[in-house]
């Protein structure tokens, strides 16, 4: 009986995407018993419009193909169908895929993204970057590889673009396709078929870890490489002037939303103080201290660690050679950053 309801459900197409809701897993559970059927239905969009009216469609079939059981239809509520197993990496090999995210531009997301790669990579693991900052990809001029040209190589039938190899990372930036003159133009629709195009087509190999560059902010360039990247922990960063801002809140909330569901394994402050070269005792918390870690602990949020202003952090962001690979000292922040990260997506796997 079962299979008949499911076949009859077939025919019921959700307007939106086209699919009929047996297809589309929009229908949960059908239980028959004692001369009543159940069909619980369940929707990937929190509040679907089409949601009501699907109840209704699917109410008035079974009423009238299978007058002799009572129908009740329920639409579940809460927590939506993990968007997980639906979510495609094309390259298999990867383990772990960390997202690495700001509010705002400028807070140091892609230098803290660099340094922990290298920190990583220092432990042992087997890393690669996918620079997917669309306004502003620094990953080539921070690892010196700007003039990289990706090759596109055909293996067992598919197109892959071969990624450039720095400092024992992978690296593949959006950089490499944009002249930062073009940025603006690639906004948008190009980005974001540019961006699908890295993701699923680089040549990444084996990796223990793929940590994303994410363009600054919320936005629906975030949605798209949500939808096409299976992310499996996001990382925040700010700066202490920038944490009680609503945007860091929003970049919290997004990974948070129930349609999303990706765990956040928490805040990076950057910029947490500042300590003269000749004064190594002395810390000076120019933008204000303790901030990070309050809205940490308010927003049920892990506190990863803060790294303060270093003047090698950013010139070696310059010179093409970022810090951890050079600065102990630098290094030290970083890896106990990297230490915790990786404590905790590999708990939770
Ligand atoms: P975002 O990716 O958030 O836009 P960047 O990583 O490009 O930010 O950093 C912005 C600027 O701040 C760069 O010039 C970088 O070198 C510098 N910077 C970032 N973190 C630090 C730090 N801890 N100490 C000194 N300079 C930093």
């Amino acid at each position: 009986m079962e299979e008949k309801i499911k076949e009859l459900l077939r025919t019921v197409v959700h307007p939106e995407t086209g699919t009929d809701i047996v297809t589309g897993s929009v229908v949960e559970r059908i239980a028959v018993q004692e001369g009543h059927v159940a069909v619980t239905l369940q929707f990937a969009k929190a509040r679907d419009p089409f949601a009501v009216k699907i109840k209704n469609q699917v109410q008035h079939l079974l009423e009238t193909s299978l007058p002799e059981l009572r129908a009740t239809v329920t639409i579940r509520e809460g927590a939506p169908r993990k968007a997980k197993p639906e979510r495609k990496t094309t390259t298999g090999g990867i383990a772990r895929v960390i997202a690495v995210a700001s509010g705002k531009g400028g807070v140091g997301k892609s230098t803290v993204t660099a340094n922990l790669a290298l920190s990583l990579r220092a432990m042992g693991y087997r890393v690669g970057i996918l620079d997917a900052d669309i306004y502003g990809p620094s990953q080539p001029k921070m690892f010196g590889v700007e003039g990289y040209v990706p090759d596109a190589v055909r293996e067992e039938g598919i197109d892959k673009i071969l990624p450039a190899e720095v400092r024992g990372l992978r690296l593949m930036s959006i950089g490499f396709f944009v002249k930062p003159t073009d940025a603006l133009l690639w906004r948008g629709a190009m980005a974001v078929n540019a961006l699908r195009q890295m993701i699923h087509q680089t040549d990444w190999g084996e990796l223990d870890f793929l940590l994303a560059d994410l363009p600054p902010g919320t936005g629906d360039i975030h949605l798209s490489i949500i939808g096409e990247l299976k992310i499996d922990a996001a990382v925040i960063v700010s700066t202490p002037q920038q944490i009680a801002v609503a945007d860091v809140v929003r970049g919290v909330e997004m990974f948070r939303n129930p349609n999303v569901n990706i765990p956040v394994a928490g805040i990076v402050e950057n910029m947490a103080w500042f300590t003269p070269a000749e004064l190594p005792e002395n810390r000076y918390y120019l933008f204000g201290r303790g901030g990070a870690r309050a809205y940490a602990e308010a927003s049920g949020t892990d506190f990863l660690g803060e790294i303060p202003i270093i003047q090698s952090v950013m010139e070696g962001g310059d010179a093409g050679t970022p810090a951890a690979a050079t600065d102990p000292l630098t290094e030290s922040y970083y890896r106990s950053i990297a230490s915790k990260i990786v404590d905790k997506v590999t708990k939770t796997a």
